[in-house]
């Protein structure tokens, strides 16, 4: 388990053996293969081969060479499938940093990025070892003579910072940069000049975006200037254009590549530039395995292949700013401090000032609506998806019971006999309800929480002639629901739209001068200690959706915790106080970035069996602690194991909190196989997701 590929060149240039990951059995294991003499000269790392196993014949993928082996009686290697291999040895050192970082098996990953193939299509569109007849092409307008300068001298006056990446792309080494703020348009007009810069210098760029909306919008601006040399890897993208667009890309036709989370893996062998656009994207994190992290893949590839990396947001990640913090990744600030904020109002709501403490929408709100209405302006309502109830708040100091050691707010739930408790998710803690808020002496504690049908309901009694729609995923049926919606929105039939998360994507918010946010306090406590992060990122981007303001417009936020320190943050748009107030909490509790977390979740459909089985994992972590060779590490949810109904589930779930993830990994690894496959099968699943995004 060394982060080492043995490739191995001896003198006489001879390979003898060959390391193979079988790429059909779910084995996280290597095998050793003898090369035969006549497949020397075309077997490389990365080649997919045809072997004999186990009385059959499959596929497996070269990841090394051996002058020896200490195995006996080895087969040999029959056929090499593809030409030249699908990966890049860079992209295969990849795939074993992420088997080991996220304690996936190394055949999953290489699965994942090498495209599907069809027999068929191999002989079709061959990869050819040919350099490109014409070289990259260069945009005519781009005369500059001096190949040093990027960025003008008016430009770097403006935004001194421009200096700094310039010297980064200049270096063409190794370094982060994470541009901060400022608007989409600057944001490209940097990437453009970064690109053509390495193109200039005869290397391939990778562009990713965490959203299909995202990615055509830059795919927009960037084929105007680069028309041919670019390929694009929408999500429609069936299997077989993208093996084309692979090949085109192995064949060194095109040298920019721009695409979603999996385009980290593209196969470019001079990759000079890796730009991530909006990198603090939750939809960069797979949810499914390999659960890998595209922006921490792309830091490694950059790493790896010694290469420039840009990382953009407005409101970078928590692990990213840290970086910055820590002088990892070198910080682009590019706001200019003019902005278009004096015709944009902020108004938070303390709905514990509120007279009616049962009503969804403060007397503020109602008025503000009233008067959009009567302007013939539009209005979204808007309401997080996981506004259910689900915790307990105090509607007269907005006191919210959270667990003692883990400072996430406790959930509320009923159990079998319909009696109330609340519970860590974290660590299991279970705590009796109380009738009397303990801060306050209150009895107005209960739970809180809303679906979007009550608000609608609400509304429509509030504003009885206003045409009013709803938009979240109970109220659509089809996809055609869904655009008809918008369509009437945008065409300025409906006066007020009720929405989740599912707003943001397509509503023309040219009509509209009033947002209002129900209810902060539903997103600020889930049971995740990256709620606050989560928060400050969601409303920064619903309050961006003002993008032209050409008349007042305002944004009004209701809570019951009007001074927490993601909502002033809001409010003053001041992403450093809400780094600074949250880095302090991560801290003091030893969460993310100061530690890794690994969620480990058991699912089955049998309570006693996924019970015991959480026993064995337990256990088996236990006997980590002995391992002199493992890291120290935190086990949380052991002591009160809380066993869920998940649908047709039983589920159970652990967290682990480490500092040092990779002597952990290591140590974790060693026994896991044997451990896997005498406890876990298709009935009783056990996922490994290494620093998660989602805590429940
Ligand atoms: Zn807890
Ligand atoms: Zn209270």
């Amino acid at each position: 388990m060394n982060n080492e590929i043995n490739e191995f060149i001896n003198m006489h240039g001879e390979k003898k053996y060959a390391e193979i990951v079988i790429l059909e059995y779910n084995f996280d294991k290597i095998f050793h293969y003898c090369i035969p003499q006549d497949l020397k000269d075309q077997i490389s790392l990365g080649s997919r081969v045809t072997i004999p196993f186990r009385g059959k014949v499959t596929t497996g993928c070269v990841v090394g060479f051996l002058a020896e082996s200490d195995v006996k009686n080895l087969k040999d290697i029959r056929q090499i499938t593809d030409k030249k291999p699908l990966l890049t040895p860079q992209v295969i050192r990849l795939t074993k940093w992420i088997s080991n970082y996220y304690l996936c098996s190394w055949e999953k990953i290489l699965n994942y990025a090498i495209p599907k193939t069809r027999k068929a299509w191999l002989n079709k569109f061959d990869i050819t070892d040919i350099p490109p007849q014409n070289p990259p092409q260069l945009p005519e307008d781009d005369k500059s003579s001096d190949n040093e300068i990027i960025f003008s001298a008016e430009e770097v006056k403006e935004k001194p910072h421009l200096k700094d990446i310039e010297n980064i792309i200049n270096n063409k080494r190794f370094k982060t940069v994470l541009i901060r703020g400022n608007d989409f348009s600057s944001r490209m007009k940097i990437y453009l000049k970064c690109i053509r810069k390495t193109l200039k210098e005869g290397r391939q760029a990778i562009i990713l975006a965490p959203t299909e909306s995202h990615l055509s919008e830059l795919a927009g601006l960037l084929e105007k200037e680069f028309k041919d040399n670019m390929i694009v890897f929408d999500e429609k993208i069936d299997q077989k254009a993208k093996y084309q667009k692979w090949i085109k890309i192995r064949n060194s036709r095109v040298n920019i590549a721009l695409g979603m989370r999996s385009s980290i893996f593209v196969p470019f062998d001079r990759l000079g530039l890796i730009i991530v656009e909006r990198e603090h994207s939750g939809l960069y994190k797979e949810e499914r395995s390999p659960r890998y992290n595209a922006r921490e893949v792309a830091l490694k590839r950059a790493e790896l292949e010694n290469i420039p990396l840009i990382l953009s947001s407005k409101t970078p990640s928590m692990e990213s700013y840290w970086n910055v913090q820590e002088n990892n990744f070198l910080e682009a600030e590019l706001n200019t401090g003019e902005e278009r904020e004096n015709l944009l109002k902020k108004t938070i709501i303390d709905m514990t000032q509120e007279k009616s403490k049962k009503k969804i929408i403060s007397y503020e709100l109602q008025q503000a609506i009233s008067r959009s209405l009567k302007n013939k302006r539009q209005v979204v309502l808007f309401l997080n998806k996981r506004g259910f109830s689900s915790f307990m708040i105090c509607s007269q100091c907005g006191h919210i019971p959270k667990c003692s050691d883990c400072n996430t707010s406790l959930s509320y739930h009923l159990d079998i006999q319909k009696r109330a408790q609340l519970i860590c998710h974290n660590c299991g803690k279970r705590v009796k309800v109380t009738d009397v808020c303990v801060k306050c002496g209150s009895k107005e504690i209960r739970p809180l929480g809303m679906g979007t049908q009550k608000l609608e309901s609400e509304i429509r009694k509030m504003f009885t002639r206003a045409e009013i729609r709803r938009l979240d995923r109970d109220s659509l049926i089809k996809d055609d629901d869904y655009r008809q919606i918008l369509e009437e929105f945008n065409q300025g039939n409906t006066d007020i739209l009720i929405g989740t998360q599912m707003v943001l994507k397509g509503v023309d918010f040219n009509n509209v001068d009033l947002i209002g946010i129900i209810s902060a306090d539903t997103l600020l406590n889930l049971p995740d200690y990256r709620s606050g992060e989560k928060t400050f990122q969601l409303l920064s981007e619903v309050i961006s959706s003002f993008r032209e303001i050409s008349f007042s417009k305002e944004v009004i936020i209701q809570t019951f915790n009007p001074e927490d320190h993601c909502i002033v943050a809001l409010r003053e748009q001041d992403y450093n106080y809400f780094y600074q107030n949250e880095i302090e909490l991560r801290k003091e509790l030893d969460y993310p970035p100061f530690t890794h977390i690994i969620k480990i979740v058991i699912l089955g459909e049998e309570k006693e069996a996924v019970k015991q089985r959480a026993e064995y994992l337990i256990s088996y972590l236990k006997s980590l602690r002995k391992d002199k060779e493992s890291a120290e590490f935190k086990l949380l949810g052991d002591v009160d194991m809380l066993l869920w109904k998940s649908r047709n589930d039983f589920k159970v779930q652990f967290l682990v909190k480490v500092k040092d993830l990779e002597k952990f990994n290591q140590a974790f690894k060693k026994k896991y196989d044997k451990m896997l496959s005498k406890h876990f099968d298709q009935k009783n699943r056990l996922t490994i997701d290494v620093d998660p995004l989602r805590m429940i």
